[in-house]
């Protein structure tokens, strides 16, 4: 039986400049992460499972409004909310993933509820939702999922006519739709409310040496054509084995997707036999020779933490049963 439990979350990352947060943000943001985190430990301590410490710890960085999740979601081209989210169990390597949800409150609940109730692992769009009100699970209306910060967000990305990665009929329009996309997580191109990626996620190491990992996301601002990205695709955005590791991805989906980056830094410890730390630090190296940006978390089944990120920054926090630390920035 393992004795250290481990706790690991992220808010999302990107170009989260100090110089751009003013010191009431920062502190609205730390105190999101806070919460989510003293979520988690909650469980662990009491010898919960991993799987109940990630849903609850993601489900409080889904009901936080700065992060693209849930409540903070941001907005598709059209003005909707469509979410995404997954959730893995390492012990039973069972998942449970939703993709393209609306209105439900907390997306990574209803991923819990396809692993648990449910012998598929990945439901979209229109099923999902109806699986949504058969499991009975709370909807929110349009009201709850708006927010000024992303609204403007959106009616300036539609301004700018970024988010263009589906033109990519030949190779300037991918570079340009990319550097469409880079300039829409830009948060000099935005209100200071909105500067990151956002996604949140959280991986954990319970007392039984049990891992979990659990991703949710808005996605894309100004997405386009039922645009789905890594978080909710097993071994892209979120992965988890007891037999290497937990991990959860966030940063721009379409490389992560390329990358496979989840299941990449298991598959490294596996095949090559490497520690975690080195293992997710080769996978974010991959990523940037690729020209991804983001990071990830990721943890061990003895409780070892690791937050690697190519980015500016990076919302993460972790926590065990001796330390308790939050980050934004390098
Ligand atoms: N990976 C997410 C996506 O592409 C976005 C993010 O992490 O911020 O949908």
């Amino acid at each position: 039986m393992n004795k250290k439990i481990a706790l690991a979350i992220h808010g999302g990352a990107g170009t989260i400049l100090r110089s751009l947060m003013t010191p009431e943000l920062e502190a609205e943001y730390r105190s999101g992460l806070e919460n989510a985190l003293r979520t988690g430990l909650e469980i662990l301590e009491k010898g919960g499972s991993s799987m109940d410490a990630v849903e609850m710890t993601v489900c409080s960085l889904e009901d936080f409004h700065l992060f693209n999740a849930g409540r903070g979601s941001v907005f598709t081209h059209d003005g909707k909310n469509e979410m995404d989210a997954c959730i893995m169990n390492g012990r039973t390597l069972k998942a449970g993933a939703v993709a393209f949800v609306k209105n439900v409150k907390n997306p990574i609940r209803l991923a819990r509820l396809v692993e648990q109730r449910t012998e598929h692992v990945l439901l979209a769009g229109e099923g999902a939702n109806q699986f949504a009100v058969q499991m009975n699970v709370e909807m929110a209306d349009d009201a709850y999922f708006f927010t000024q910060h992303r609204y403007e967000q959106l009616l300036r990305a539609r301004e700018e006519g970024v988010v263009q990665l589906d033109h990519t009929a030949d190779e300037p329009e991918i570079l340009d739709g990319a550097a469409a996309v880079q300039q829409a997580f830009d948060p000099r191109s935005t209100t200071s409310e909105s500067k990151s990626l956002g996604t949140v996620g959280a991986v954990a190491c319970d007392i039984n040496g049990n891992l979990a990992a659990a991703t949710s996301t808005g996605g894309m601002t100004n997405k386009k054509f039922g645009r789905i990205g890594d978080t909710p695709l097993i071994g892209l955005g979120n992965y988890a084995d007891n037999a290497t590791c937990a991990v959860s991805c966030t940063g721009h989906g379409e490389y992560f997707m390329r990358a496979v980056t989840a299941f990449d830094v298991a598959a490294r410890m596996r095949y090559k036999g490497i520690p975690l730390v080195q293992a997710a630090k080769e996978s974010i190296d991959y990523l940037t020779s690729i020209g991804g940006e983001g990071g990830l978390i990721a943890v061990d089944s003895q409780g070892n933490i690791t937050m690697p990120f190519n980015s500016e920054g990076m919302y993460r926090g972790r926590i065990t049963e001796t330390e308790m630390a939050v980050d934004i920035y390098k």
